[in-house]
């Protein structure tokens, strides 16, 4: 069966030193709390390696927020899944609504990044979600759905059954607007149902479906609790480890 999931998203915040601390903080709270649910921090490309030296990777999982669409070369500025995979990280973020808005990240990056991170052992966290206006005007079934079948429905079956979906609606993102634990449960469901059409129940029934927008401890229970939503991705509530750990322990 599926793993329930609270990955964290530092986004570009915090110090290396203030990170690792971090770190080490979640890592012996998590420990102490044994969690119904595998924890994850997906934190900048600077901290991977500090934050892989502070941390037993058994307890929290370490990801990171972004990789490179090519393998390696003249790509200044870039940072590669292998060298990702180099630090000890063991996910990444794929297809943030931030990376696809500000830095241009279409389906076809999208499904090179995805190639080159299973290539190189690392679990994709592949976000997907619609923005405001689309949730407004009901378009946003089809979005999500061509958000997954550009993304991703390349991947034979052996390899989608490594993929983490992330549903993180754009309007609740960093806006303190959470989507309604109903709202979340009737796209997840049709997140699963349209999984479910192309590989098959068995594989849908084993896709983790995270819920990111928003998410802290006191709306997590509620979330956490619809059938379908197998746990968050958490932005702004990742970087105080007791509002994390409120949301683990929601499980
Ligand atoms: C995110 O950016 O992945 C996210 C869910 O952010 P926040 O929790 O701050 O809305």
């Amino acid at each position: 069966m599926r793993k329930n999931i609270v990955a964290g998203n530092w986004k570009m915040n915090t110090t290396v030193a203030e990170g690792v601390a971090l770190a080490k903080e979640v890592n012996s709270a998590v420990a102490a709390a044994k969690p119904n649910c595998d924890v994850i921090v997906c934190v900048p490309f600077t901290h991977l390696v500090p934050v892989a030296e502070a941390i037993d990777t058994a307890i929290l999982g370490l990801g990171a927020e972004n990789c490179a669409d090519h393998a390696s070369g003249a790509y200044t500025g870039e940072v590669s899944a292998s060298m990702v995979a180099s630090t000890g990280a063991g996910y990444v973020i794929l297809g943030h609504s931030e990376r696809r808005q500000y830095y241009g990240e279409t389906s076809e990056i999208l499904r090179a990044k995805v190639a080159l991170a299973l290539e190189n052992n690392l679990k994709p966290i592949f976000c997907i979600g619609e923005v405001l206006e689309q949730r407004e005007n009901g378009t946003f079934f089809d979005v999500v759905r061509t958000q997954i079948e550009e993304g991703l429905f390349n991947l034979e079956a052996s390899d989608f059954g490594k993929i983490v979906l992330a549903y993180e609606p754009v309007w609740a993102i960093g806006t303190g607007k959470t989507a309604t634990a109903e709202q979340a449960q009737e796209i997840h469901a049709f997140i699963r149902g349209v999984i479910a059409g192309k590989y098959g129940e068995e594989v849908a029934n084993n896709t983790t479906i995270l819920y990111g927008g928003s998410c802290k401890p006191s709306n997590a229970a509620e979330l956490f609790a619809k059938p379908d939503v197998d746990g968050g991705l958490i932005g702004g509530a990742s970087l105080k480890c007791a509002d994390f750990m409120g949301i683990v322990n929601a499980f």
